[in-house]
Order: C-alpha cells, then sequence, then structure tokens
C-alpha cells in the first residue's frame, strides 16, 4: 500500500501513512517480483509462522493490579532459530511486531547468520513504570514468552524501550524455572552474566561501517569534510554518533522524541551525550540551535541517519530531504512511496536489514560465546562485526548492480533468497 491522501469532513486533505506491517508486505512484494521463486514459497514466507499474544497482570507499587498485552511473533525458522528483539511502547501493535519480525527474518539472512526472524512487543511506556514495576512487569512477560523462547528455538535481544538490565531479568527468569543459569537464552545482557563485549555499541558502530561503505561506493570515500543527521539519540543513535565523531566526520544535528540540537559547524557529541544524560534530553544542549524532529530531516547535509522508529520519512517530507544518502539506522524509517520519490531524485538510501544488522551480528556472537562458555575480546569482536558488515554491503551492492535496482530492493532480494533457497533445500512438511 502506498500513502493516500484522503478529505477529512473539514475539506482539510489528510496523509494516511502505511503501517509498518504494509510497508514490510509492500517491501516484500516489490522484491519477489524481480525474483524466479516457486509461487508456493513466495507465498509461504509472506506469512508469520505464529503470533502470540498474552495479556498479563503487574502489580503496582501502591498495590493496584495492571492488565498489559503483549506480544512475540516468529516470522520465519528456515534459518535457524528465531532471533528478535522486544520493544517496550505504546506504539506497539501486533501489526508492528509482525512487520518487525518480518524484517529480523531477512536481516539475519542477509548477514548471513543462522537465523530465523521473530520480535515481540509489551504496549506500555517503560517511562512511567518504577523500576520494580518494570522489572514485575517483565518477568511476567518472560514467563509468559516460556512456552515460545529458548536457546535453540527463540532469542530474544533488546530493542526501542528495553535494555540490558530487562534481559538480565529475562535471564534470570528463565534460567529460575529452568533449575539453572542460561545465558545463552537471550542476548545484549549485562557482560558480567554472559553479555558480549561490544555489543552495546555494536548496531551504532555497524550503521557507520554501512555510511563508510556507501560514501566509497559512491566515489565519496576520501571526502574529509562529511556532514551528519541524526534523528534518534537512543542506544544506536548515541552509539552512530560517538563513532562517526570519532573518525572525523562532523555531527552536525541530533535529536530525540522531544526534538533535536543543530550546529553546522559540528557538535561536540560527548558533550552532547554527558548533557544528555544530566538533563534528560539534547534539546536544550548550549553548543547550538533548537531544532524540531521535522525540520531535522530535511537540514542540509550529506548524511541523514534516521534512528528512531518507523514511518518517518514519507511522501510528505521526502521531497524536501536534502542529503546525498540516508542510511537507515531504525528499521522501517521509510515509507515504499517515500522510497520511490528519494530513488527518482537520485538520493542513496542503505536500507535498514543492512545498515542496522550490526546489533544482531554481535547478539548472534554472544550466543555462540554462551553456547560455547568461552568469551572473545572486543578487538575481535569489532573486527568480524566490520568483516560481516562489510562483506553483507559488498553482496547487496552486487546484487543492486546485476539486477539494475536500488540497495533495498538488492538487500531484500539477497535476503529473500537465501530464506527461499534453504526452503526449497528442507522442502513442505509433511
Ligand atoms: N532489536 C535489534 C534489531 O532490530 C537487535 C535484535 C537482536 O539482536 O536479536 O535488529
Amino acid at each position: 500500500m502506498v500513502a493516500t491522501t484522503i478529505e477529512t469532513s473539514n475539506n482539510h486533505r489528510q496523509l494516511i501513512i502505511p503501517n509498518a506491517y504494509q510497508t514490510a508486505i509492500a517491501q516484500y512484494h516489490r522484491a519477489t517480483e524481480h525474483l524466479a521463486i516457486d509461487d508456493n514459497i513466495i507465498e509461504f514466507l509472506r506469512y508469520p509462522r505464529r503470533e502470540f499474544t498474552v495479556n498479563f497482570p503487574v502489580r503496582r507499587d501502591n498495590g493496584k493490579v495492571d492488565m498489559f498485552t503483549g506480544y512475540r511473533v516468529h516470522h520465519s525458522t528456515v534459518l535457524g532459530p528465531s532471533k528478535g528483539g522486544i520493544r517496550y511502547s505504546t506504539d506497539v501493535t501486533l501489526d508492528e511486531v509482525r512487520a518487525l519480525a518480518m524484517w529480523m527474518s531477512w536481516k539475519c539472512a542477509l548477514v548471513n547468520i543462522p537465523y530465523g526472524g521473530a520480535k515481540g512487543g509489551v504496549i506500555v511506556n517503560p517511562k512511567e513504570l518504577s523500576q520494580a514495576e518494570l522489572e514485575r512487569l517483565t518477568r511476567r512477560y518472560a514467563s509468559e514468552l516460556i512456552p515460545l523462547i529458548s536457546p535453540h528455538s527463540d532469542i530474544p535481544a533488546p530493542d526501542m524501550g528495553t535494555n540490558e538490565q530487562v534481559m538480565a531479568w529475562i535471564m534470570d527468569t528463565y534460567s529460575m524455572t529452568a533449575g539453572y543459569s542460561v545465558p545463552a537464552i537471550v542476548t545484549g545482557k549485562p557482560i558480567i552474566i554472559g553479555g558480549s563485549q561490544g555489543r552495546t555499541e555494536a548496531t551504532g558502530r555497524g550503521v557507520i561501517i554501512a555510511m563508510m561503505e556507501s560514501l566509497k561506493q559512491r566515489g565519496q570515500g576520501n571526502r574529509t569534510d562529511i556532514s551528519v543527521v541524526i534523528q534518534g539519540f537512543g542506544n544506536v543513535g548515541s552509539n552512530a554518533a560517538v563513532y562517526a565523531h570519532e573518525l572525523g566526520f562532523r555531527v552536525i544535528a541530533v535529536s530525540d522524541v522531544n526534538g533535536g540540537v543543530y550546529n553546522p559547524d559540528g557538535l561536540d557529541i560527548p558533550e552532547v551525550r554527558d548533557y544528555c544524560q544530566e538533563n534528560g534530553g539534547v534539546m536544550h544542549y548550549p553548543g547550538g540551535e533548537p531544532v524540531s524532529n521535522a525540520d531535522l530531516l530535511t537540514l542540509p547535509c550529506d548524511i541523514l541517519i534516521p534512528a528512531a522508529m518507523e514511518g518517518q520519512i514519507t511522501a510528505s517530507n521526502a521531497s524536501d530531504i536534502q542529503a546525498d544518502i540516508i542510511v537507515e539506522a531504525a528499521n522501517g524509517p521509510t515509507t515504499p512511496d517515500a522510497d520511490d520519490i528519494l530513488n527518482d531524485r537520485g538520493i542513496m538510501i542503505v536500507p535498514d536489514i543492512l545498515a542496522n544488522a550490526g546489533g544482531v551480528i554481535v547478539s548472534y556472537f554472544e550466543w555462540v560465546q554462551d553456547l560455547q562458555a568461552f568469551s572473545w575480546d572486543k578487538d575481535e569482536v569489532f573486527r568480524q562485526l566490520q568483516r560481516i558488515m562489510v562483506r553483507a554491503y559488498d553482496e547487496t551492492s552486487n546484487m543492486a548492480e546485476k539486477h539494475h535496482v536500488d540497495m533495498r530492493m538488492a538487500a531484500q532480494m539477497t535476503a529473500i533468497l537465501r530464506v527461499a533457497e534453504a526452503m526449497k533445500t528442507r522442502g513442505f512438511y509433511p
């Protein structure tokens, strides 16, 4: 589905943005049109394998019990156990979780790690809960997921609104039920209980590796004056900003949910990060001008990194984007009709399933280390991360060149082909 405009009762035209699942399905159909895959397999991979909804009670600190709703969707288990994060947000819907699970299948296949795709979510604003309430919510949701998750079937990880502490509670809840410690049940855990070196930085670092590959592809690999705008200053956006700054790129604007800060001469990112930690946001950082999230997307810059959430770049703002390259750190930040506008304008998009795969790549390293009870040092983790990101980037750009398609199409085609090939080899059961 593309974005459409409708007339509202008071004669205003309102833009209807497709939801994330409609975006994921539209992307899937676009990619499969270019592929010679058995129609039965195309139909099979269009659907999530299983969808789980749980309604569960959480005791608040004041003694009242509130009900919450959570989901876990397994899109595919063709290449291996399903893998994907858990999101805590009031915007969580079953359709959003379905889309994110499908994107995880393609992401894991694209970077060639032996996982299928899953995602989970709870409808909650974690900032409105006390730490004790958050722990009770997490432990109850984790115990509701026990029939679905295990180190060999489905391995959760952090996503928006969750962090390594939440993963620690999930690991503990599962382990208490099993009767022994099971570190490989989740990734993105604290290092002390089996987390991996470099996991926290992995997604943001991978985004900048993908960005550098895109500059090389555009013949701009040696330019030193690249300006970067980043929407979102959570784990992914802030780590991307830090790594870009360390490498000498000029990060000129960053933002969080409330708004951003802009300085065309470049921001001192370590200082912005300290400011954000102390003040709970970046907007009023004194080293720049405040800028709204909407205006930030259309600032003059070389690289735009949406690192917040889905559906940010739409038909209504795609014509105003001034960046040469968009590197999608968020999942699904661009709608299909915005893709068309950006492609027509010659703006390159490094798609989400490639750009933000660093997180799940290092999650895979964490899981492998846990299963082997052996840990790698940070240099090894980053060296292997670099190797896999560059390989996936090259495979995607080769596919794009061979079929004369854009990078999103090429990434989706590469990934879907891999899953389809595995499905063909395994065959339909029974
Ligand atoms: N939530 C992250 C993503 O969207 C990481 C998933 C994982 O590490 O399993 O890729």
